[in-house]
């Protein structure tokens, strides 16, 4: 679409706005293959923690000494946003809110819990507009992908050097993404998801698809891995220290007190660098382990703009250049030793807010700012809105199209709501509101308050809550903040320990504590009939938040079917998957035992044996139940329910003889545990 020149920015994009929302209407019922037109690609780069004190874009102290001219390259040809704010500064909640346009208490993922895809997102929703839609590299939603055309993801963090990766199509049988077949591929995460990109987009140039592709780097995330061509680099330099690096956090909450993410922390042994600074005491150790972190973290981001640099040369080699639009961002902001911290979490500036860098060419203005308030929750609106798809229905989130001619609209937010919830690291969890000028932020679980004046106080270092001069203020920001969440629908007494996962959470017909199959000699029979299939019984912690970190992945049992065969996992990688060619998913009425004699398991369909384990079963886990009936909830896989009908299910701690199992189906068999009554799913 060529701009014409004489129109005024406003116009041209209320203009284009308008076209593309009139060929977006015209492709409802969308043919997924027709020409779309000229509509923009899309391509969305975003590194995991990449803050914006480290992108020189944005000036200050870091650009000279560790400048990223290709990240700046999107500025200079498009806009750079000085306030753009996360709504919950940690990785998946962030991602979350990018792909649904909502908060952590709409679309359910508060901390690190698997994202409900059934529900509306931006990739499902450009898909079904007609775009390619792909994700390569660092993805952390903790469930399948629905609405990628394409995808080669990182598993969970993935790995800094010779990463694995699952491809489109790797998943396991058991349904579930996370136990896909990994592909290893060697050299640095960073150089090979540029690799990735660069062939997924020529790919797209040569086949003349539109395409939205998320570009998810890993780096400049702990562990801060570089490639070893840069170990030379910033090797002799002094890196400026912050300010406030050695922060006593006088007249603050307790929050920054207790918090574990200092720098020289123990907690996760990130930045305390043991080796290098035994000789070193104080505040001369502090330092020094400053230096070091910084080095580390600043060699990650010259990989990462070494790496953007290519993939802006192959869009302007191909002449993709023309009609992508570009974006650069980081999931959250990062303290690079501001307030002596490292990490994210904290509302205060440098973990709240995001690098944000877009290029649109013939839309926005090369070299331009706004200093226009937005969230990570508009990026979908304003993707979609730009590329005229339809909007997502519940986004909480707005389109700031308007914003990329430079002007703010009169009735644009003035106000942002915060919201962390508990993880770990002892950050305190918090809810805040943040203005132009002000921030108010309860500490709500110790009722804690701060207030900073940023205009005067750009570091946050005095806290104004309770100052004579700040009264009217402080009240004006709690009753905005009130107003924010009744706007948004959250509940203070909401703490996020209860995740919306949609169906993900099974819910067993059965669930005991009492029976650990590793334990003793063991009998379990069941009747089923299914033409689905799904999961028969496991052992695992059902009821657990699941949490990235913390599951206990020892003794982890299950068996279930798929694809016409039926599965016995002993531990949770997909290596120890035990496939055993039997077709269950028929529609008859079947037996199934396993039993267990001196830890080596047996199964047998319809009284014939068909599997015999070669090795004893691991240990049961003691904090996991026993369920049938439902399947395990850390990956998120939803359908992992069984579904159909279990007419009978027997338990007994000791051995049931091949001779009696066929009693099992006229009942006869009675001196069990556990004999549960007839019930479908
Ligand atoms: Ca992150």
């Amino acid at each position: 679409m060529k701009t014409n020149d004489q129109l005024t920015g406003l116009l041209t994009v209320v203009g284009v706005v308008a076209l593309l929302l009139i060929l977006g209407a015209c492709q409802s019922n969308t043919n997924r293959t027709a020409a779309t037109s000229n509509r923009p690609n899309v391509l969305f780069i975003m590194s995991d923690d990449h803050t914006s004190q480290a992108v020189s874009a944005y000036g200050g102290p870091l650009a000279t000494v560790c400048p990223t001219p290709h990240i700046d390259r999107i500025a200079k040809g498009g806009m750079l946003f000085r306030n753009c704010f996360v709504t919950n500064s940690i990785c998946t909640p962030s991602r979350s809110a990018i792909f649904t346009g909502q908060y952590a208490h709409r679309n359910g993922v508060y901390k690190f819990t698997a994202l409900d895809q059934t529900q509306p997102t931006l990739p499902k929703v450009l898909q079904d507009a007609g775009y390619h839609t792909a994700l390569i590299g660092k993805y952390h939603l903790h469930s399948n992908p629905i609405g990628l055309d394409f995808y080669s993801l990182l598993p969970g963090q993935g790995r800094y050097h010779n990463p694995q990766f699952i491809e489109v199509g790797d998943i396991h049988s058991s349904g579930w993404l996370a136990q896909g077949k990994r592909t290893e591929y060697s050299g640095h995460s960073s150089d090979v998801i540029a690799d990735k990109v660069v062939d997924y987009l020529q790919q797209r140039n040569a086949l003349d698809q539109t395409f939205m592709l998320f570009c998810h780097f890993k780096a400049p995330h702990d562990t801060w891995e570089y490639a070893e061509r840069y170990e030379s680099f910033l090797a002799d330099t002094e890196i400026p220290e912050p300010p406030n690096l050695l922060d006593d956090y006088e007249g603050r909450s307790d929050a920054l007190r207790t918090q574990l993410q200092y720098i020289g922390s123990e907690w996760g042994n990130h930045t305390n660098f043991e080796e290098e600074t035994a000789h070193l005491t104080g505040v001369a150790k502090k330092r020094m382990q400053y230096q070091l972190y910084m080095k580390k973290y600043l060699r990650c981001v010259k990989g990462v703009d070494d790496n953007v640099g290519r993939i802006l040369d192959f869009l302007d080699e191909s002449g993709l250049s023309e009609n992508t639009i570009v974006i650069y961002t980081g999931d959250q902001g990062f303290y690079l030793g501001e307030h002596g911290m490292y990490d994210k979490r904290f509302m205060y500036e440098e973990g709240l807010r995001m690098p944000f860098l877009v290029r649109w060419p013939g839309q926005v203005q090369s070299g331009s700012e706004s200093d226009g308030m937005i969230l990570n929750v508009d990026f979908a609106p304003t993707i979609l809105a730009a590329v005229g798809a339809p909007a997502l229905p519940e986004a909480q989130g707005k389109s700031f199209l308007p914003l990329l001619n430079g002007r703010i609209p009169r009735d644009w937010r003035t106000s942002m709501y915060y919201r962390y919830y508990y993880s770990h690291f002892k950050t305190e969890p918090h809810i805040g509101v943040r203005t132009y000028r002000h921030k108010l932020i309860h500490y709500n679980r110790i009722d804690q308050w701060e207030l900073y004046d940023l205009e005067k106080d750009r570091s946050e270092m005095k806290n104004l809550y309770g100052a004579p001069a700040y009264a009217a203020i402080t009240k004006e920001l709690q009753s905005e903040l009130v107003r924010l969440q009744k706007e948004l629908g959250d509940d203070p007494a909401d703490d996020g320990s209860r995740p919306n996962i949609g169906n993900l959470a099974p819910q067993p017909l059965f669930k005991s504590q009492d029976i650990s199959l590793a334990d003793t000699d063991n009998s379990l029979l069941f009747r089923l009939r299914t033409e689905e299939g799904g999961t028969l019984f496991s052992r695992c912690s059902i009821d657990e938040v699941p949490y990235s970190e913390g599951f206990t992945r020892d003794g982890f049992k299950t068996l279930c079917l798929r694809q016409n065969k039926l599965y016995f996992f002993d531990g949770f990688d997909g290596d120890l998957a035990h496939e055993i060619d039997v077709d269950l998913s028929d529609g008859q009425w079947h037996t199934v035992a396993l039993i267990v004699e001196e830890k080596i398991p047996k199964i047998y369909v319809d009284n014939l044996l068909v599997f015999t384990g070669t090795e004893a079963l691991k240990a049961d886990h003691p904090s996991h139940t026993f369920n049938v009936g439902a399947g395990i909830d850390t990956g998120g896989y939803r359908g992992y329910n069984f579904r159909g009908d279990i007419s009978h299910v027997y338990y007994r701690r000791g051995i049931v003889e091949q001779q009696d199992l066929k009693d099992f189906k006229t009942r006869k068999i009675n001196d069990g545990k556990y004999l549960i009554a007839a019930s479908s799913f």
